[in-house]
């Protein structure tokens, strides 16, 4: 026995298919629709067109994102670099401590850009986050010339990465 939502309905033509019989139809704009049309979306079932309307906002970057996304790039390349500068004189010495705030640096850079702009993501915003981390290590370095080795420029490296996934 079929569910009786199902049953009420009388079986339709698809939208798009119209010898293929069916009785789904979109949750969003109710146009009946195949099992080849359907997308499936957090909400429910959809047609193609509803469907793929949802998915664009994410990759759709409006150039006003980009200037905050700037803003608050240089706010963390300039406070993450004094932050971190200060952390490297005072505790710079210690090889774990470090490579600790190295990472912080890459995850809260990453964390405060995707942020700014309501978590989208796209290369532009990747560049952005990439280049406040190389900012704020070039400002700190400075204070600590011991990060100039090879081991320092991995974990910029590594911070760089992980400010760069979360915008990406
Ligand atoms: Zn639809
Ligand atoms: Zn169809």
């Amino acid at each position: 026995m079929e569910h009786s939502q199902q049953v009420e309905q009388d079986a339709s033509y698809c939208n798009w298919h119209p010898t293929v019989e069916t009785r789904l139809s979109c949750s969003q704009c109710g146009k009946r629709m195949c099992t080849q049309c359907l997308v499936q979306a957090p909400v429910g079932i959809r047609c193609r067109e509803c469907g793929r309307a949802e998915k664009m906002p994410t990759f759709d970057v409006q150039p006003s994102y980009y200037a905050r996304a700037v803003g608050v790039g240089i706010a963390v390349a300039i406070g993450g670099g004094l932050l971190w500068a200060l952390f490297n004189l005072f505790l710079g010495g210690i090889p774990f401590i470090s490579s600790f705030a190295a990472l912080a640096m890459g995850y809260g850079a990453g964390e405060l850009i995707s942020v700014s702009v309501n978590r989208k993501r796209s290369k532009g915003l990747a560049w952005i986050a990439g280049a406040s981390v190389v900012i704020a290590y070039v400002i700190s370095v400075p204070a600590d010339s011991a990060s100039w080795n090879p081991f320092g420029l991995i974990l910029v490296g590594l911070a760089v990465y992980m400010a760069v996934a979360r915008v990406k």
